[in-house]
């Protein structure tokens, strides 16, 4: 598919990948939780995985919960902790601009009585940290702010909202599933009490993430799925080894240069009248442009028929503009003359 340009959606898997996978399928295949030999194996496999995963956020192995990916981690942080609040209730805040799948989390919540703050982003989809501080309050349970955009590329400054998350002594969540391997991360460094991430976004299969959680055994985080005791009581369910073992492989052969499509689609831009939106703090894999005309646009699509998505693939199936592109101040009409063209993710180099 020389015409995907929609990797910031899903990501190929490699040979590479597959071949390490492939074992845990069939010839491997035994139930890691069973006490055999070839269940122990299955085991260890996993501890293999969890403590590469662990490595590269700074964490202990016993912090990282796999789950079926990043829908599923977002959704046990926030529900996790505000299922230990049924009783009073409390405040969470996050942004207008998260995935889907936080913002139906959050209006699940407040259908039953939880209080939610949505911050709003400036017009590059910035998020401010003293927005953060003016709506703590002595109630709020939770605060959840994504690391990269996945609609925008734009990077937040998730270390400032970890310090503030931190003095006041609230719990701290955030969305990495667009930037998980993209950019270094260290949840101590940057008080961050919960990460979620995802195996497709960073060449690993698809159905298996993971839920980075703080002390995981001692944070009394409500489980989705009450199951065997795995994942240390707070996700339960057969580990699935093969897919566990897909993601760290991904991990470890992450690219850390990018990839000579970037630069070919960086010419055919500039034979375009648009501009790129998301500021200047931006990944450079995830392009979201306006072009200046519907004659622009038409242009553009017709010579380069390439697969990419306006706003987000959650929303291309539906005719209204983004909610990240709504929250920005792009009005329907611009929105409709906007896509998002996501290149192959690589490691950006520190700065
Ligand atoms: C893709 C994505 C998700 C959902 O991840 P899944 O593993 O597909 O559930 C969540 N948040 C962001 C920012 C994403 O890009």
């Amino acid at each position: 598919m020389n015409n995907y340009f929609d990797y910031a959606a899903s990501t190929p898997v490699s040979q590479h990948i597959l071949n390490a996978m492939k074992p845990w399928e069939n010839e491997k295949f035994a139930n890691a939780s069973s006490a055999h030999q070839a269940g122990r194996a299955s085991a260890q496999a996993i501890q293999r995985a969890r403590e590469l995963i662990a490595d590269k956020i700074g964490a202990l192995p016993s912090e990282i919960i796999f789950t079926s990916g990043a829908s599923e981690a977002n959704n046990l942080a926030i529900k996790g902790v505000a299922f230990k609040h049924l009783d009073g209730k409390g405040h969470i805040i996050t942004s207008e601009i998260e995935h889907k799948c936080i913002l139906n989390a959050c209006a699940f919540l407040e259908s039953i009585g939880f209080v939610v703050t949505y911050l709003a982003p400036d017009k590059n989809g910035r998020i401010s940290p003293s927005s953060l501080a003016e709506e703590i309050r002595s109630d709020t349970i939770l605060i959840s702010i994504h690391h990269v955009n996945n609609e925008l590329g734009t990077i937040q400054s998730i270390e400032e909202f970890g310090a503030i998350a931190f003095e006041h002594n609230i719990p701290f969540h955030t969305d990495a599933a667009q930037s998980f391997c993209k950019c270094d991360i260290d949840v101590d460094d940057m008080d961050i009490d919960m990460l979620s991430l995802s195996g497709h976004k960073i060449y690993g299969p698809k159905g298996i993430g993971a839920l980075y959680v703080r002390d995981a055994r001692d944070s009394e985080l409500v489980p989705l799925i009450h199951g065997g005791g795995q994942e240390a009581g707070l996700r339960g369910g057969t580990s699935p080894t093969p897919l566990i073992v897909g993601l760290a492989a991904a991990v470890e052969s992450y690219p850390t240069k990018s990839d000579p499509i970037e630069k070919q689609f960086l010419d055919v831009m500039t034979q375009f009248d648009c501009i790129r939106n998301g500021g200047v703090s931006v990944v450079p894999s995830t392009w979201s442009v306006t072009f200046h005309t519907d004659e622009e646009v038409t242009r553009f699509t017709s010579d380069y028929p390439w697969l990419i998505s306006q706003g987000s693939a959650c929303n291309a199936l539906s005719n209204v503009a983004s909610h990240v592109l709504s929250a920005i101040g792009m009005s329907e009409e611009v929105a409709r003359r906007t896509y998002r063209i996501s290149l192959p993710p690589y490691q950006l180099s520190e700065s």
